[in-house]
């Protein structure tokens, strides 16, 4: 595996098992899950039948598993437990958006969201606690990173968020986007997504699940290794080096181009048109200046550049662009010929911004 540009204090082994010895069953592959099951003297279709429970019918505990025999169902819940962490929070939004705050087995706390948009059944889903990578104006990285979700982890917030949905609505859309950096835990990352896009688990095309990075060459290349045509999103937020170093301080260690290369040649392997993300901060990276200095960085390539007015976030001093400037960032870009999508703040009623609910909880214990 390459090695990261970065330290990744992130990567800590944590045990899977509960306060009650029981494990994560979301931790576990098929495999593993076959051998306990052949070891126990059950036939390994039971397996299957079990992720069936799990992913397709939202089984949450192992009586509700009717097709199974007493027995296994008895010895499964003495051994496994399927979601380990708990709702800590939760908040619903007028446009319909759900955010939850799940609280950790050992008492870190997470956010993801469920957003509505037409037919469309998006989730957004943290791969840390925390963030290394420091962006100044995001509520995750202000207190740094404890340490990487397993994959369960990220499976159970998938999972807890599919639940949300009526019984005939399923989950369209994923995006990598909430608390922490994923590609800086690839390792478990990956194997939450060969189950969201498997049919044995969410059945949800790769596709439709975007990855969302500061940009770490490294691990970008190491994703197109892996031959998944998963989206690639990435949060640029300035022009240059100069600016790109006091909003995203991990960029002093990458710099803007070799950024821009890796995105290449991920499109080049994938072939997936790449994409942008740009908070627009008022009076930061909101000038006509920036705006050029983006096309001209966007020019000639595939892209579809994302910029999403920021959300305020208590605490910081950062400030929503006015809609005047947002306008004319816009013509700017778009006289330029750059594809651009201004996103709407979806949830800003419920602290939409990755990180805040954690935080206001923080501080109303405080
Ligand atoms: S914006 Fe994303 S990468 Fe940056 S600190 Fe926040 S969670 Fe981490």
């Amino acid at each position: 595996m390459p090695s990261l540009p970065i330290a990744d204090p992130s990567d800590v082994s944590r045990p899977s098992s509960t306060a009650d010895g029981r494990e994560h069953l979301l931790n576990w592959t098929s495999e593993q899950l076959g051998a306990w099951l052949s070891e126990q003297g059950h036939k390994p279709f039971r397996g299957r039948q079990i992720w069936n429970w799990i992913f397709q019918k939202r089984a949450t505990d192992f009586d509700s598993m009717t097709d199974l025999p007493a027995a296994l169902r008895t010895a499964l819940d003495s051994q496994f437990v399927i979601f380990r962490g708990s709702i800590a929070k939760e908040e619903i939004s007028p446009d319909g958006t759900e955010k939850l705050l799940v609280r950790l087995a050992d008492g870190g706390e997470i956010e993801c969201v469920l957003l509505m948009d037409g037919i469309r059944r998006s989730i957004c889903v943290s791969s840390q606690v925390g963030c290394a990578m420091g962006c100044v104006f995001c509520a995750s990285g202000l207190d740094g990173v404890d340490r990487n979700l397993t994959h369960g982890e990220i499976l159970e917030q998938m999972l807890r968020l599919q639940a949300r949905l009526p019984d005939d609505e399923r989950l369209s859309h994923i995006v990598m986007m909430g608390m922490g950096e994923p590609l800086a835990n690839l390792d478990r990352v990956l194997p939450a997504l060969d189950w969201a896009r498997s049919q044995d688990g969410l059945g949800i095309s790769p596709r439709r699940i975007t990855i969302s990075t500061v940009g770490l060459p490294p691990a970008i290349d190491r994703l197109a290794k892996q031959g998944v045509p998963y989206n690639l999103a990435v949060s640029l937020h300035a022009p240059t080096d100069e600016l790109r170093t006091q909003l995203v301080p991990v960029n002093r260690k990458i710099g803007v181009r070799p950024v821009m290369d890796a995105a290449d040649r991920y499109f080049e392997s994938s072939g997936r048109r790449l994409t942008f993300e740009y908070v627009l901060l008022g009076g930061i990276n909101d000038s006509v200046r920036c705006a050029e200095q983006l096309s001209r960085l966007m020019r000639g390539r595939p892209v579809l550049l994302n910029v999403i007015p920021y959300n305020p976030v208590a605490g910081l001093p950062y400030k929503t662009p006015t809609s005047k400037q947002t306008r004319i960032f816009r013509e700017t870009l778009e006289k330029a010929g750059v594809n651009v999508h201004f996103r709407q703040r979806k949830g800003s009623e419920i602290n939409a911004a990755c990180g805040q609910l954690r935080r206001n909880r923080q501080t109303e214990s405080a």
